[in-house]
């Protein structure tokens, strides 16, 4: 029998994960990717680059609050050009690695842009014609410009720019309190930037449970110049050697001067320019990419996966979407159930979250019961000096089953994957009281949430 022939169009995570799966599933894989290289936009443009730059901005904001604690340090002299370098040689050994995985399992990479001209062919650049027996689209997202921002000016970034820290401007305009906006915000404000933040809903992370957002907002609002919500920015332009922004907002109206702005309004899918026409695959009225649970398009040759299909856009959404839809084109039945993809917002404190949220249940009208433990009470937080955390669990009354988890603090990024486990398998309450967490650690927070939905924790007393 002649190997299965699957293509894959981008090779960000989802792509390459597809890619890697199937190789090693025995099918003959192409992938193709616009760039020359692997990793999509979470290796070279997101996720990698803004971690690196936010580890740096949590050093910084360490060592200033070591004074406190009878260590001093000069403050931080910046060398943007051996930074950037840093940044750029982690992003490319991690691109090597990628392409030398490709290689080893024999997957064929070709570098071009893909257009289907139908249902089992794409042209790539105009040239070559690669057909195929089944394709997966894992071609990604770019941010969102609206049209009062685009006005030809190098000094309005979007995410990408803002990345490339050409320069660190003495002030920056941040459209957008999404997690982008924050967490680049953070970085330009620990370089020392004067950094406005505007955004045009009521809280920042719209969406996120509020006693998680409230304590990430009370800290940064004295690291930012300043956080204006119900706020928008009606118009941005030129002036001098600079730019002017209009404000109207509940606290706050009139024109304000900006060395730089970073526009973080929203990412668009790029089911465009992708000949999706010459096939039978449809699009939603946002450009996402229509799909059932197995990532199967209208089209019964096609998979679509990541950022160009709805939901979350996350680099693990993609890369679990992607080794589904290979496990579907090998024949195994998978399911894709997204309740449980967790999220991390990498601000400090970080923000973390999975399965069931507070304000999902309050919208579904789903009973639940919450349980807090306030890191005030942790011991290890207090060894750590940040006592501003806290982790709360979401509870089924009748099972106390654990239907999600919701965690704020620093490092909540990481404690969040005993949370998730505890959703994924159906853990109760009582199994994550029970089980024994090492001390001192943050991971005690997760038992002494438990500890509280049964009336006694040991190191938070609540009549
Ligand atoms: P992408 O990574 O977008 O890759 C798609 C690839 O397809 C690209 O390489 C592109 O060149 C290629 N392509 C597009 N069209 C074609 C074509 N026609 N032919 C050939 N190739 C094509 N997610 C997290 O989970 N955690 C984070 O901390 C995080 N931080 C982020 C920070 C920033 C600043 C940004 C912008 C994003 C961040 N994300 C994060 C989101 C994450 O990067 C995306 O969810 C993820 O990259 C989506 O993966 P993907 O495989 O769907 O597509």
């Amino acid at each position: 029998m002649s190997q299965q022939k699957l293509l894959i169009i981008g090779a960000g995570p989802g792509g390459y994960a597809s890619a890697f799966l199937a190789a090693d599933k025995g099918l003959d894989v192409t992938l193709i990717d616009s760039s020359p290289d692997l990793g999509g936009v979470c290796l070279h443009r997101g996720c990698i680059p803004s971690k690196a730059l936010l580890h740096l901005a949590r050093l910084i904001a360490e060592t200033r609050e070591a004074k406190k604690w009878g260590l001093s340090f000069g403050e931080p002299d910046i060398d943007l050009l051996a930074l950037r370098e840093w940044k750029d040689q982690t992003i490319s050994k991690m691109a090597r690695g990628l392409s030398t995985l490709c290689k080893q399992r024999g997957i064929r990479f070709i570098s071009g842009h893909a257009v289907f001209q139908d249902s089992h062919s794409v042209v790539v650049s105009g040239n070559d014609v690669v057909k195929f027996d089944k394709a997966i689209i894992a071609v990604g997202s770019r941010p969102v410009l609206p049209g009062q921002f685009d006005i030809g000016s190098p000094l309005v970034m979007d995410s990408t720019g803002a990345l490339q820290l050409e320069t660190i401007p003495k002030s920056v305009l941040i459209v957008g309190g999404g997690y982008i906006g924050l967490e680049l915000g953070s970085v330009y404000s620990a370089f020392g930037a004067k950094v406005t933040l505007v955004e045009m809903a009521g809280s920042l992370l719209t969406g996120v449970d509020a006693d998680l957002v409230r304590i990430l907002h009370f800290r940064i609002k004295n690291q930012f110049e300043a956080i204006h919500l119900n706020t928008k920015v009606d118009s941005l332009r030129a002036s001098g050697n600079g730019l002017r922004a209009a404000l109207s907002g509940d606290n706050v109206s009139g024109d304000f001067d900006f060395d730089a702005a970073l526009v973080a309004v929203g990412r668009s899918p790029n089911s465009n320019g992708l000949g999706l026409m010459n096939t039978q695959v449809k699009t939603d009225a946002n450009g996402f990419v229509i799909i059932d649970n197995d990532e199967k398009t209208d089209d019964p040759s096609i998979y679509a996966i990541g950022d160009v299909t709805e939901g979350p856009m996350l680099a693990h959404k993609a890369s679990h979407q992607g080794r589904s839809a290979v496990e579907s084109i090998c024949g195994v039945n998978t399911n894709f159930a997204s309740r449980t993809i967790p999220a991390v917002v990498f601000t400090d404190p970080e923000i973390a979250w999975c399965g069931l949220t507070e304000n999902e249940a309050n919208e579904q009208g789903v009973k639940i019961n919450i349980a807090k433990f306030p890191w005030g009470a942790s011991g290890r937080a207090a060894t750590l000096g940040r006592n501003d955390g806290q982790t709360k669990l979401v509870i089924e009354p009748d099972t106390e089953r654990v239907l999600g988890v919701g965690i704020v603090g620093p490092g909540a990024g990481e404690l969040i994957a005993e949370g998730l486990l505890a959703v994924e398998l159906g853990a109760s309450a009582k199994d994550l009281s029970m089980a024994i967490h090492p001390h001192p650690t943050l991971s005690e927070t997760i038992m002494e949430a438990a500890d509280v939905f049964f009336g006694s924790s040991a190191h938070f007393y609540k009549r």
